[in-house]
């Protein structure tokens, strides 16, 4: 992949820190499992023969490259010129197949014949139901029970793929509580288990090892850009971030290249002052979460806090350190839309385009009323997955309105 990247300040160093932020904080249990990953994913994902297969299956079987289509009618609404990276039509419908579909490959290499993922909307649990289908293994997902209820399409679809799906019923039963119950089972089968974590969230090098999986969104945009425009690069880069993988992927490439704005759109919920929010950078404070050393929501006392938004991909309470990264040296910009921002400019996206955007890439959409680029800027906005899953959010919002 991209070797001149592994270089860029904005890059995990030796020790897996992005500035202050990442690391390993890992329960010593743990310790063989990460050292292992960390000792082997380098070389396994830059090989020839991991490169071939990766590219192979990329192609013919997630669909990519994922076209990026000059938005006509979005353009001329704001007065400016927007591109939109299709994420959406890849197979299952958003990024995250990206890196269920490396790390797979990354597993078989390692030897394991089983997988865990944990996952809150689902959507990260049938993009890894999925791969492991596909290549034969052993699927456990570990989901909070609320969200098991919460989610009941994206289960049915686990389970149909050959998955066992596990609920948490631990503490709220939600997210944290199925990582809790995944890094569980990881610490009793060391030996023939990966665990597929699905953001660039996690211990080194989870985080590094996710973002060059989805770097390839950044490695396509490169020769999209100089095909449509003549140069390899956009004036901004747009992407919503919950862990932030998508966004991390869209940006990777251009991490160094300061012609680029790097917009960073995370969830406010009903408002940054609500206590009803998952806008991290807003209101978070360095702290550790899921392994890693990060910006998030916590309470005086180091309590992690319960996030909200509409979206469910977007309710988390920290952001990769990747991000935090950008956010405390300025490379990144980041903002906060409400649900009521993110469901209009989903709506009106609906009718301006012909595309149902998932409720988590509308809050990307909405930030181009908060903000006013030039007519002749170039902006790349990327549609981290279609909306079919969200249909019912989306009808019952508008019906109360
Ligand atoms: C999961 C998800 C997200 C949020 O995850 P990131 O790791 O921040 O990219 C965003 N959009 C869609 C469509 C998702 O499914």
């Amino acid at each position: 992949m991209n070797e001149a990247a592994g270089h860029s300040k904005f890059s995990v160093n030796e020790r897996g820190f992005y500035g202050n932020y990442g690391g390993a904080y890992i329960p010593e249990m743990l310790y063989p499992n990460v050292k292992e990953l960390e000792d082997n994913y380098l070389r396994i994902i830059g090989s020839e023969s991991f490169q071939k297969e990766f590219r192979s299956l990329l192609k013919d079987y997630v669909g990519r490259p994922s076209p990026l289509y000059y938005a006509k009618r979005l353009s001329e609404k704001y007065e400016t010129k927007i591109y939109l990276k299709r994420e959406d039509l890849n197979h299952t419908g958003a990024h995250k197949i990206n890196n269920t579909v490396g790390q797979i490959l990354l597993a078989k290499e390692l030897g394991k014949t089983r997988i865990i993922a944990e996952t809150g909307a689902g959507q990260h649990g049938v993009a890894t139901a999925t791969v492991c289908a596909l290549m034969g293994l052993e699927c456990v997902v570990y989901m909070g029970a609320i969200d098991v209820v919460r989610q009941e399409p994206n289960v049915k679809r686990m389970l149909m793929l050959g998955a066992t799906v596990i609920p948490a019923e631990s503490g709220s039963k939600t997210l944290k509580d199925a990582t809790n119950e995944a890094i569980r089972d990881w610490i009793n089968n060391p030996v023939d288990t990966h665990y597929i974590i699905g953001s660039v969230v996690g211990p080194h090098p989870y985080p590094d090892l996710v973002a060059r999986l989805q770097s390839v969104i950044s490695e396509e945009i490169l020769w999209q850009m100089m095909e449509k425009e003549g140069r390899d690069y956009p004036d901004a880069i747009i992407a919503c971030v919950g862990g932030g993988s998508n966004a991390a992927g869209a940006f990777y490439h251009y991490l160094d290249n300061p012609k680029v704005e790097l917009i960073a759109i995370e969830a406010a919920g009903l408002g940054v002052d609500t206590g009803e929010t998952a806008a991290t950078t807003k209101i978070g404070k360095p702290g550790v979460i899921h392994s890693s050393k990060t910006l998030l929501m916590q309470t005086e006392d180091g309590q992690i806090v319960e996030p909200y938004s509409i979206s469910a991909g977007l309710d988390y309470p920290g952001i990769g350190p990747i991000h935090a990264h950008l956010f405390e040296s300025g490379r990144g910009v980041f903002e906060a839309v409400t649900d009521e921002e993110a469901m209009q400019a989903g709506f009106e996206f609906c009718r301006l385009e012909g595309i149902i955007p998932a409720i988590e890439t509308a809050h990307a959409l909405a930030y181009l009323k908060k903000r006013k680029f030039g007519a002749d800027q170039v902006v790349v906005i990327n549609l981290s997955g279609r909306g079919d899953k969200d249909l019912a959010t989306y009808i019952k919002w508008f019906e109360k309105q």
